[in-house]
């Protein structure tokens, strides 16, 4: 899971953790290629999933989070290599923020053959939000872009990573059929049918391409680590975004100066 990139000509820097140099971007993709990785969207595996088609032995989904503008050009970086992504998108941010997604951009990323979903209206996180809250967050996002692409939208990709089965339950309800977080697991290659829960590592700015290869060979030492990291954090962010939410912070209109993803949260 990728969020923005950097270091593109005519567009501003950004040196936040989730902001990955268009260089790197570009090695990492090109280094999952040389290897002989099948990189592709999630509408493409759904589409293996519905027709029963097998997985390949390397394989690797690609996604971007929130609908910032860089969007475009790792989708032009994406098309040389000749692959795709899934790009998941936050309704106030593309709607209020200049540097991310305008309706436009969003359907010609789509007509490029790119697949969209959701990534909720405020960009809370759900299981702390209210089922009143929720099912909001859930159906408006999901109609604001079916509005935009003239087509039913079934993904969405949780705000922050956050999930729990009232959620997820709430998720199904509303017709997604992919739900993705941000648990830095490998996903089982066994009993995979629909509705279906994807894992996610956020990529981060100062990975190296030997992380880049952990992460897709499942190495034992990364996971190990990311799993006593998200441990270790789990109980100062529950209450860190009890905190934001109730300042509202997590609305657009309290950005940091690097704009959603210039702190921890994701
Ligand atoms: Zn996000």
């Amino acid at each position: 899971m990728y969020h923005k990139l950097s270091g593109v000509p005519g567009r501003r820097n950004y040196s936040d953790q989730y902001s990955i140099d268009t260089s790197a971007f570009r090695e990492h993709v090109s280094l999952l290629q040389d290897e002989g990785y099948v990189i592709e969207d999630i509408a493409t595996f759904t589409k293996r999933i519905i027709e029963s088609r097998s997985i390949p032995e390397r394989y690797v989904l690609l996604t971007f989070d929130d609908g910032h503008k860089s969007g475009l050009d790792a989708a032009e970086i994406l098309s040389v290599f000749r692959t795709k992504a899934t790009f998941f998108l936050t309704k106030s941010y593309c709607e209020q923020l200049p540097d991310y997604l305008s309706p436009e951009e969003i359907r010609s990323l789509r007509t490029e053959g790119f697949s969209i979903g959701t990534h909720g209206v405020t960009h809370c996180g759900l299981p702390f939000l209210s089922y009143k809250e929720i099912r909001r967050e859930l159906a408006e996002s999901k109609h604001w872009l079916e509005e935009i692409l003239g087509e039913e939208v079934t993904m969405i990709s949780v705000p922050g990573g956050y999930i729990d089965d009232r959620t997820l339950a709430l998720c199904f309800e509303h017709g997604y059929q992919i739900v993705g977080n941000s648990e830095e697991q490998m996903n089982s290659r066994s009993n995979i049918s629909l509705p279906l829960v994807i894992n996610r590592v956020a990529v981060r700015r100062h990975f190296s391409l030997n992380t880049i290869w952990s992460i897709v060979t499942g190495g034992t030492f990364f996971y190990f680590w990311r799993r006593v990291r998200a441990k270790s954090l789990w109980l100062p962010k529950r209450v860190l975004h009890t905190y934001k939410k109730t300042e509202l912070v997590c609305r657009p209109k309290s950005m940091g100066e690097d704009g959603p993803h210039g702190g921890s949260t994701r």
